[in-house]
């Protein structure tokens, strides 16, 4: 056994790594660690090996050690870029074949060390160097030397290329990345310059020693916290294609991870990561800083103001190490702005909707369809009814009915509920009713209901509008009596009118037909009586010693009998006859169909029946007689006129024969006076 100082910076690289190696256990789940474990352990061996080389006497014993280094050494770089691939998340890339691949050369080498015929290929002609109180054993160098040199040197150049790479696309880990190059680097560059035996001290293995860097890099990067060592698979692609943004500060405030959505909206630079968060926009800064004081939860956060201010929903929690130690806080902001504003119109919408409820003359309601209970009414039902909102929420509709008016409505909104379920189209009513007012007075209601399907429950709703329609029903009152005068007044008109027609025609005092309706009518008469070649005769007929009673007893006695003569007149003739007062105390009696003889015995009766009629007046019994005179036609004339001269000169004769009698018209004398009136 040999002691040398030099023994011991090997022997503590080994302890070192050892440890890095068991400590590193904790994080046995994370990606990367399981090469980064095999590295140490490569390493610590390495170096252990190595140190055992240093204080060994025999030479051959030196020379055997020396040879078993490999067996560790050789699997030193395929650890580093296995590594170096899981950290940046690519572990896809690594399968069994192509690990496989990655081991052959340096299993190959292991063979070759431990073969002694095949060894000089490898290293050969082994001689002692002393320098001081380090004596190492240098190698003549075989061809699969550089085999094996060249192909670490290309896996480890591969692990740093990838590493470069990420330090260019992953830009937040760029201060992790660079501490990882360098822990390559450092024992790598270190191995060129012994390799080239460019050092002090020949045969002196720096290499698994300054590997002790790499480890304490990467351990600071475990005791620092997980989220600085694991990168897992596309962990940057979902950060980056959230849209919430995604902040992490680390308990000195600085910021520790943060996404695309984030960088943009915060305004951040490029390389933000590591920055204090005073960097930020103060609005910002602010407010990470002021939730980074509280532990965790979530809030509701305004930034920015006017237009471009923006409504988050931020979660805020507390990120700890794997031993509960806390390493920095996660902020994720999920922008609600659009959802606010929407809040914010439909509040506005529903403001909009109350107050025109709230300030409608006209009352809106909605009940529930199972009970009829009101479920809404509007304010203006205290003006309509008298009564507030409140005291009839609740109630069933028909609420201050008499008993049968509520059973009568019950039954009308079941029967429509039917109608509307058949037949939807049929979903509005009309009806005006009759309601109770709190004051115990009655205002007429106009009510329009309206059955519907609600879209939001899928269920039937009965909606209603109640308008105050009193004064439109004391309006409708007043037009109607207004409307019912007037068809009085008409009818009044159209009785007046008809008296009035009546008075054209018939003698007031008497009610037989004047002179002139009988003229007219005569002139009929005679036309049909010449077409259907049918007689028709007239009788002219006076009163006899009518002035002496009028003088006697009066002009209102003389009115009396004139009226009785009337009524006897009518009394005494057929339906086809017409019976007129002529003027005074004189009638004619037309009679269609008659013959002269017809007539003249109808004239007698007439006379007979006169004289029989006895009118009381003033207690006295007024008796009078008539004579009358008969013409027919065609014998007498073919004209009325004629016709009518003819009786009234009968009517003469009967006069100056002795009176109260009757007499026909002379026909000879007809026809003289018919010669007389012709010269
Ligand atoms: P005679 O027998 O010759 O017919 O005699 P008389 O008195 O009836 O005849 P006269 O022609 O002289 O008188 C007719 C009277 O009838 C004259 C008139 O005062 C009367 N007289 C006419 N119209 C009315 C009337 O409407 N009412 C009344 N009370 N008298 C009337
Ligand atoms: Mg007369
Ligand atoms: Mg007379």
């Amino acid at each position: 056994m040999l002691y040398t100082p030099y023994v011991w910076l090997p022997l503590a690289s080994a302890v070192l790594l050892a440890s890095i190696a068991v400590y590193a256990g904790y994080y046995r789940r994370l990606p990367a660690c399981r090469p980064f474990r095999m590295l140490m352990w490569l390493s610590s061996l390495f170096s252990l090996i190595f140190a055992l080389s240093l204080v060994v006497a025999p030479l051959e014993l030196r020379v055997l050690l020396l040879r078993l280094i490999y067996i560790p050494g050789g699997f030193i770089a395929p650890a580093i870029l296995t590594m170096v691939i899981q950290y940046t998340g690519h572990a896809a890339w690594i399968t069994r074949q192509r690990l496989a691949a990655l081991l052959i050369i340096p299993a190959v080498t292991v063979v070759l060390t431990l073969t002694p015929p095949l060894y000089p290929l490898f290293r050969h002609s082994p001689r002692l160097i002393a320098e001081g109180p380090l004596s190492n054993v240098v190698f003549s160098r075989g061809p699969w030397y550089w085999v094996y040199y060249g192909y670490g040197s290309v896996l480890t150049i591969c692990a740093l290329a990838i590493l470069a790479v990420s330090l260019v696309t992953r830009a937040q880990r760029r201060r992790e990345m660079l501490l990882l190059i360098l822990g390559i680097l450092i024992p790598f560059l270190a191995d060129i310059l012994t390799t080239l035996r460019i050092t002090p001290l020949p045969g002196y293995a720096w290499t698994p020693m300054l590997l002790a860097c790499t480890g304490v890099i990467y351990g600071w990067a475990l005791l620092h916290g997980q989220i600085f060592i694991i990168v897992p698979i596309a962990r940057g692609a979902v950060m980056d294609h959230i849209e919430d943004l995604v902040i992490v500060l680390d308990t000195q405030g600085q910021i520790a991870d943060v996404n695309s959505a984030a960088k943009v909206t915060c305004g951040m630079p490029a390389q933000a990561i590591g920055e204090p968060v005073e960097a930020l926009p103060p609005d910002w800064a602010d407010l990470l800083r002021g939730h980074s004081r509280t532990s965790a939860g979530t809030s509701e956060v305004t930034v920015g103001v006017g237009a471009r201010q923006r409504t988050y929903d931020l979660v805020v929690s507390t990120i700890n190490d794997r031993r509960g130690r806390p390493v920095g806080h996660l902020f994720i902001l999920h922008d609600v702005t659009a959802h606010k504003r929407a809040e914010e119109a439909l509040r506005q919408s529903e403001r909009r909707y109350r107050l025109l409820a709230e300030n409608m003359q006209d009352v809106i309601w909605s009940i529930d369809t199972q009970s009829l209970r009101l479920t809404y009414i509007s304010p203006s039902i205290e003006q309509l009814q008298g009564y507030k909102p409140e005291e009839l929420l609740g109630q069933v509709v028909y609420h201050g009915l008499p008993p049968d008016m509520q059973a009568a409505i019950h039954g009308l909104i079941q029967q429509r509920i039917a109608t509307f379920l058949a037949d939807p189209t049929q979903h509005t009513f009309v009806n005006e009713l009759e309601q109770p007012h709190k004051d115990g007075s009655a205002v007429w209601v106009e009510i329009v209901t309206h059955y519907y399907i609600s879209p939001e429950t899928g269920q039937l709703a009965i909606n209603g509008v109640g308008r105050n329609i009193s004064e439109r029903r004391r309006a409708d009152e007043a037009l109607r009596a207004a409307n019912q005068s007037l068809q009085a007044q008409l009818a009044e008109i159209q009785q007046l009118q008809a008296q009035l027609r009546e008075q054209a025609t018939h003698d007031v005092l008497t009610g037989l037909f004047n002179r002139r309706y009988m003229e007219e009518i005569l002139e009929q008469g005679l036309a049909h009586a010449a077409r259907e070649q049918a007689p028709l005769s007239v009788m002219m007929m006076d009163i006899d010693h009518f002035k002496q009673l009028n003088d006697t007893y009066g002009h209102r006695a003389g009115d009396l009998m004139l009226q009785a003569t009337g009524a006897l007149l009518h009394g005494h003739t057929r339906q086809m006859d017409t019976a007129c007062r002529y003027g005074g105390e004189e009638f004619v009696v037309i009679m269609a169909t008659a013959t002269l003889d017809m007539a003249l015995e109808r004239a007698d009766d007439l006379r007979q029946a006169f004289a029989d009629m006895c009118v009381e007046y003033g207690g006295h019994e007024l008796r009078c007689t008539i004579s009358a005179g008969v013409a027919s036609f065609p014998a007498h004339g073919g004209d009325g006129d004629t016709l009518l001269r003819a009786a009234d000169r009968a009517l003469y004769m009967a006069k100056a024969t002795g009176r109260n009698r009757v007499c026909a018209a002379d026909t000879a004398l007809e026809s003289a006076s018919k010669l007389l009136t012709r010269d």
